[in-house]
Order: C-alpha cells, then structure tokens, then sequence
C-alpha cells in the first residue's frame, strides 16, 4: 500500500522541478522564477552555505518544509563563479516560454522550463568565471588495450589536443595540463578522486572518429584507438554540458609527451614554477618573470612555463626571437604598446562560437584583428625578423573582408547587452536606419502632441508620459482630470492615483503604436544582423585562432626579453651533451624578493658534465643551498621553456626529465606522513631518472632518525651515481657524507661559505667547493635568538659527542669498507620470505587432514 506521505500530491510546479532535478544529476538545478533562479532542497542548503546568502522555505513536499534560496538572475554569474570555484558544478533550468504562451498552450500556471545548459568547471567561457591569465582546461582520460591517451581541450579558446602516455607518465602529463576538470573512461585507467567516469559510450573510438570527421574533415589517421576514445570523451562531455550547442574546438592535434620536459606534480610544487607552495601565483616563477601585456599573453607563458620543450630546434627558435627583441628596446616598446591595445579575441571567439557572444565580442574581434594586422604591418617592415616571428606573420593578417565587414556594421563601442539593441552603426542598414528614424521623430511627435494636448486643455502640468505597463499616457493632477473625464473630451480614462490620473486619446495611440513598431522592428533587424556577423566570425574561426595564438608568442617572446633586458639575463647555450655549466647563477623569485629589501643576491655557478656529474652541497642551515639547487632547476626550465636565464652564461644540454625533492621536515605542511611521501617521492626519482634527467634533492633522508637517514642518504646518492648516472645536485647537512666523494669518482664536495665573525655567524651565501670546514648548527641557532644558558649547554653536550666521534671514528665509521652500491645491485635478492618462513614452520606430523588444508589456503594466501 502506497503510504500517504502529504495532504495532496505534489504542486505541478513541485513534478516539473523533480523532473528537471534528476535530469541534472548531481549538479546544483538554478531553476528560473521570474528574476530569481531559486534552488531547493539539498541545493538550496548547499549554496546558501557556499554563498553564505539566506535559507528559506517555501511550501511543503512530502510533509517536509523545502528549503530554498535564490539569487537574482543579474547577478547569477558572480554567485556561479564562487559555486564552481567551491567545486560544485550547476544546471541552469530556464523559461523556455512566456507566460502568455503557456496560457495559450492551454497551462494554467505552470510556463515550460528545460535545462539550457550545464557549468562545469572545465567548460565556462564567460569573462568574469574566467580567469584572463589561466588557461582553463578539460581533460579526458581513456584506456583501450593498455594503451592510454588523454585528450585535454580549452573551449574558451578553441585549443583541442591529444597524447598518448605511458602509465608511469600520466600523472605528470595532468601535473603539465592542470586540468580544472577531468573526466575518464569506465574501462580505465582507475579513477583518482575529483575525475569523473563517464559512461563508456561516451568513449566509443569509432563513434568519436566519425563525429570527428563530421566536424573537422580530413582526420589524421594516425590517431590510436585510445586517442580517438579520448577526443570522443570531450566531444560527448561538451555536448552533454552544451545540450547539443556546438563548443569552440579547433582540429585536434597530436602532441608527443616526450617533445616536453617530464616533472611530475611533487617537481612542480616545490620549484613553485606556475603557483608558490601557498598557492599564489605572484610568489611563483611566473608570477616573477612575467612580463606579458595580454590576457593570451599571460596564458602562453604559463603554459610554456608548465610544458618546456626537448627539442633542441623549437628551444633555439624561440631564443633566437628573445635576441632579437632583447637587443632592441625601442622596438620592444613600441610592440608592446601596440599589444596592448588588443582585446582578447580568443575568448571573445569561444563565447561568440558557443553561442553566448555579445555585440561587445564582435567589437572586441574587430578590434583585435586590426589591430594584429597593424602589428603585422610594423613587423613587415622591420628588417631581419627572426624565422619564429617571421613565421607567425601570416596568421596574423589575411581577415580583411571580416574586419571590414565589422567596421561598417558595429558601432565603435558595442555593449556586452544585446537585447536593447542600439549596437548597429548608422549607414550599415538603410531599412534599419529608417525605422530608428521613424522612431526618433515619433518622439518628437509625442513632444508635439503633448504641447497641443495643453494648449486644447489649458492644462499646464498635462505630461505625456510612458511605462511598461500602459505604454503612453496622458497625466494630469487630480484636481484638473474632472473635465477629462467627461465623454466628449476625446479623452479615455486609465488609470487614477492618488497623485495623478491617467487617459489615453486617438492621436496619442496612433503615434505610440507607431514607435513600438518601428522600434520592435528595428530590434528584429538588429538581432538579424547579429546572427548574421556572428557566422561571419565563427566561420573563420581557426584562423583567427590562430591569430590570438601568433599574438600570444609575440607577446611571451617580449615579455622574455624585456625581463632579461631589464635584469641582465644570458641566452642560454643548448647542446645534445650532458652538461650543467652555468656561470655567476640566480634564483630569479628570491633575487626579486632580496631585491625588494634593497639586499644583493649572490650569484653561484654550477659545472656538472660526464665525469662530474653530482655535486654534494653541505653547509650550515639557511646557508643557501636549497635556494643554489633550484635556481639550477629553474634555469634549466626557463632555458628549454625557450626564455634567457638569469646567470652571466649558461651551457645545457638538454634534460629530458627533471626531478625535485625536498627533505621531509621542509614540507609539514603537507599533512602527510610526511617521511613516506618523501621516500615515495625518492623512489620515483630512483626508478625514472635517465642519463639525460637532472635531479635535485634537498635534505632526504631528514624526516627520520638520524642513522636511518644518514644510511638512505647514503644509498640514494649511491644509486644516482652508479645507476642512473644522471646530473645531480644534493643538499645535506650530513658531513658523514662527504666520504662517498672517497668512493664515487662523479662525484665532487662543494660547501656554502660562512664565517664566524666576533662570535657572530656570518652566512656568505657563497658555494665553494670542497667540503664543509665544520658544522655551524650552535651558530645558526644563536642568529635564531636561542637563549646564551641553552647555547652553553648545547656546546659542552657538542664537546662530549665530539669526544665520542673522535674515539670511535663517527656515525660513519666503517661505512668505507662497504662494497660499492653498484656491486650490490647485482646480488642476488635475500632468500627468505614470508612465505618460506611459513612454510618451514609447518609440521607436517602433527596436522589433522583438516588442519592441513587450512594451512594450504593460508600459504596460498601469502603469494
Ligand atoms: P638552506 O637550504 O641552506 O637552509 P636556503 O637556501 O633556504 O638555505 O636560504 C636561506 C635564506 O638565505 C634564503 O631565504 C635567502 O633569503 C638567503 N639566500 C639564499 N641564497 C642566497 C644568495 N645566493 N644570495 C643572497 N641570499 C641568499
């Protein structure tokens, strides 16, 4: 028996809602009443928590108050930003008919609502969810025969690309393409939390390949399987999300994973390449160096930045054009001053091709193609343009019948509201310009009516007026409206106030009806016309796509240069060798922040090559080294990321991978265990590093005791020398390990100077070679403010370990008899096990049958 829950059933508004709600899964439903979208239930509790606005209720659904919230319909984006940023995702339901049109259709109330369109964080196009200087990316993630490819797409900019990684790599292929969105198929790889599966039809590679041709033509045919799965998982999320509108994506493109720099996610954290630890952007690499004018500009750095590159002829190309401009300052600003007069066009063209562009973005795609043809103009004349700039000259010029067409339609400021029309220049449309004018001198009409209506009446304060609802109406006081009233006056009565009365007269009726034609019409003309110059920009949309992406590289290739310019940066020399060499070396992040402070940073230089290939770094805490270790990494990413370097030279040879690690204790504020992370991180370096790769490691082995680390340490510098022979800079306050140079012939001693000076610890910042004279932990904690009784304390309790050292030879001791690292590395693996132990722990005799086949489950447990 169905059990009553409710005095009624549901309101019919109350069954459409329920019906649009489980179309939107578990997005939040904005569902449209009149100027509100209001949300309820769950919803409605969710968001008013996020937005922090009023929870109300309304009604009763199953016996239960529903809760509810709002937020008014002109001020939705700004609520949906902080919605997606919170991690929500949201379904917009919308009046898909006027409430006149439902009483005609026969519904009483109730006006049809369907779900437009879905926001996600991965597929927004509108400005103000936007950030202009982060790109915004949707990843989806497919696996067919183990192969794996992902497929990452930008629709506020058209940007459709495919890769296919090995499993090992996918994480830090999604380190590179930060992704706000990630979705995967249900046949894998293994969903990590924050993907979402999608179903798998949505992954289908034959479907995706005929939907692909449909869209974009000719296809590579090239592409695998699991490539074709991945681009159809896009195209089925974006249709999905659109219901059915076509998204901004330009022809997919196949990116190699190895034409890129590997780091994984741990790397790009602690070098702070595109987001400081904290997470801000200005405290990052980034955020130092750039220089960009542009919001596509800002974009291509960051990306370049996140992807540098390994092949030696793009990294030199674009050093190459970083010359050009960095020898030439009058050049560079008058090119930036052209630039920045440029509108965003790419994101201007995601929104006009998805259907929610605006007459502004048409005037912004104006502006921008002249402008990028002027740009192009300049650049034609100046001699000897480097072939990366020369190369980018053609897709920057080439929309003359568009900008031409744009220059005799819009207005010069076109307004982002459409439906006020108004945005159409005079002289693009003689019909259009006729109505406007019958509309214009309809108003002057009405003033001519309005002075005869007084002169007839003698009525001084008889106004004509207008609003929504009556339209035009003559009013006059309460106190003359009597003889108005009368039949034979002409007059009809409309409306009385208590201020004013209202009539309307035959004249007025038949000039209002005039302007409210003309005007109607002219506003249908406009819309025309909208639609009309939105195809003509969407057609071409590559190519102007491309055009946003020619000005983005100028505008990185400035940026470059005139932060190289202004801080005295070297082009760096690439070569297919192994060598580090970099001469008087900075960290650029904490040379600007010294900088700030009026302080000086101290240049440092670093020499690795084959036969000297790592360097140990020891010295006194907040001596410098981990600032000298990433200032190598960072020079290595700039450098193949195609900017100059801050050092006086710098000689390179390419690295394939990069890797860095922080020692434990450096990072508490990661939450996690954090000596696991740390050795989880090692072993990833031990198994991945190649001759090509250059690895820094700051402090391992820290986060434990001091024998157990000491001995990791120990190991690891071991395995990077023996086995993966890469390039290597590690960081320790060990001295024990200073030995390993007596056996590790690649390996060199080098130390960051400091000097005690009047009993004060002076820290040189300065990297030396050899080893280390001494500890200065006593010193540093005294330029910490330790107390004087705790400093003598800690002295005397030093003198007695240091007694102890000297007799027995140290935490080291004996540790140089040890066989080579190398030599272990083929030994055979311990024989014991758990399951031998177990086994030899049987006795056989005394077991029942019983007993003995239990005991046979459980050993075939231990396999
Ligand atoms: P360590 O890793 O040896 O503990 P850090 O590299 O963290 O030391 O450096 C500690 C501080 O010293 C930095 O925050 C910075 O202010 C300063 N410093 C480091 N290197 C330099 C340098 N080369 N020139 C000037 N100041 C430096």
């Amino acid at each position: 028996k169905a059990k009553k829950t409710g005095k009624s059933g549901p309101t019919p508004m109350m069954v459409q809602y329920l019906a649009l709600k489980e179309q939107a899964g578990d997005c939040l439903l904005f569902y449209r009443m009149g100027d509100f979208f209001e949300l309820f239930f769950e919803d409605a509790k969710k968001a008013a928590a996020t937005l922090d606005i009023a929870l109300t209720s309304r009604g009763e659904h199953e016996g239960e108050p529903v809760a509810m919230c709002g937020v008014p319909v002109h001020a939705a984006e700004a609520y949906l930003a902080r919605l997606i940023k919170a991690g929500h995702k949201v379904a917009i339901a919308e009046q898909t008919e006027t409430p006149a049109e439902a009483k005609a259709r026969g519904s009483k109330a109730l006006v049809a609502r369907d779900i437009i369109r879905f926001v996600t964080a991965g597929t927004l196009t509108e400005d103000t969810l936007l950030d202009a200087r982060a790109d915004n990316i949707l990843a989806a993630i497919a696996e067919v025969r183990g192969e794996i490819a992902i497929a990452s797409a930008d629709i506020s900019s058209g940007v459709f690309r495919v890769e296919t990684v090995e499993a090992a790599a996918l994480d830090a292929t999604l380190a590179r393409l930060d992704p706000g969105e990630i979705l995967v198929s249900p046949h894998g790889p293994k969903a990590q939390s924050g993907w979402e599966t999608r179903p798998a039809e949505d992954f289908d590679s034959e479907a995706a390949r005929s939907e692909l041709t449909a869209r974009f033509g000719n296809l590579d045919p090239n592409f695998s399987r699991a490539e074709l799965a991945a681009l159809g998982g896009i195209l089925s999320y974006l249709g999905h999300v659109g219901r059915g509108s076509e998204a901004f994506l330009t022809t997919p493109e196949r990116r190699e994973t190895q034409a890129f720099l590997a780091m994984d996610a741990a790397t790009r954290q602690s070098l702070e390449i595109t987001a400081s630890v904290s997470g801000s952007r200005t405290l990052s690499l980034l955020g130092t160096i750039d220089r960009t004018v542009t919001g596509a500009g800002a974009r291509q750095l960051a990306r370049d930045l996140a992807a540098p590159l390994c092949a030696i002829s793009s990294i030199t190309a674009r050093h190459d054009a970083v010359a050009w401009l960095y020898e030439d300052a009058l050049l560079r600003d008058t090119l930036i001053d052209d630039l920045k007069a440029i509108p965003d066009i790419g994101r201007a063209l995601g929104r006009i091709v998805a259907g929610r562009g605006s007459p502004r973005d048409l005037g912004q795609i104006r502006d921008g193609l002249n402008g990028a043809r002027l740009l192009r103009e300049r650049l034609g004349e100046t001699p000897d343009l480097p072939p990366l700039i020369d190369g980018l000259l053609p897709d920057m010029s080439g929309h003359g019948a568009l900008t031409d067409l744009l220059d005799r339609a819009l207005i010069e400021s076109p307004p982002t509201e459409r439906s006020k029309g108004g945005y159409i220049a005079t002289g693009y449309d003689a019909a259009l310009d006729d109505l406007r004018n019958t509309s214009r001198n309809a108003r002057q009409a009405i003033a001519a009516l309005e002075a005869r209506y007084r002169g007839d009446t003698g009525i001084d304060s008889l106004k004509i007026k207008h609003n929504g609802v009556l339209g035009y109406f003559i009013e006059v006081p309460p106190r003359h409206a009597d003889p108005l009233m009368a039949a034979e006056s002409g007059f009809t009565h409309r409306q009385t106030l208590a201020n004013a009365v209202r009539f309307n007269a035959p004249a007025l009726h038949d000039e209002a009806l005039r302007i409210t034609e003309a005007g109607g019409r002219a506003l249908l003309a406009e819309e025309a016309h909208f639609e009309e110059l939105t195809g003509a920009v969407s057609q071409p949309a590559s190519a102007i796509a491309a055009t946003a992406d020619a000005l983005a590289r100028i505008d990185v290739t400035l940026s470059h240069a005139r932060y190289a310019a202004e801080h005295g940066w070297a082009r760096p020399e690439m070569t297919e060798g192994y060598e580090l060499t970099i001469t008087a070396g900075r960290h650029p992040v904490v040379e600007a922040a010294l900088a700030k402070q009026g302080e000086a940073f101290v240049a440092n230089g670093v020499a690795l090559d084959d036969s000297e290939r790592v360097w140990l770094v020891s010295g006194p805490n907040m001596g410098g080294k981990s600032t000298f270790l990433r200032q190598n990494a960072l020079i290595v990413i700039l450098a193949q990321s195609g900017g100059f370097v801050p050092a006086a030279s710098a000689t390179i040879g390419i690295v394939d991978r990069l890797f860095s690690r922080v020692g434990a204790s450096d990072n508490l504020a990661r939450g996690q265990s954090t000596f696991m992370v740390e050795m989880v991180e090692t072993a990833a370096i031990l198994n991945a590093a190649t001759e090509r790769s250059f690895v820094i490691l700051d402090e391992v082995g820290r986060g434990t005791s001091t024998y157990d680390g000491l001995a990791l340490a120990w190991a690891v510098v071991e395995a990077v020398h023996e086995v993966n022979r890469c390039r290597c800079l590690f960081a320790t306050h060990y001295h024990e390990l200073t030995r390993l140079a007596e056996t590790l012939d690649a390996l060199t001693l080098h130390h960051v100077r400091a000097r005690e000076w009047q009993g004060d610890l002076v820290l040189l910042h300065e990297v030396a070679s050899g080893p280390a004279d001494r500890s200065y932990g006593l010193s540093v904690a005294k330029l910490a403010g330790v107390p004087q009784n705790v400093l003598t304390r800690a002295k005397a309790i030093l003198d007695k370990l240091e007694e102890g050292r000297a007799a027995t030879g140290g935490l080291a001791a004996g540790l140089g008899d040890l066989p080579l690292f190398a030599a272990m590395a083929d030994a055979p693996e311990p024989e014991t096990d758990a399951l031998r132990e177990a086994l030899e722990a049987v006795d056989v005799d005394a077991l029942s049958p019983r007993e003995a086949l239990d005991r046979l489950y459980a050993l075939k447990a231990l396999l």
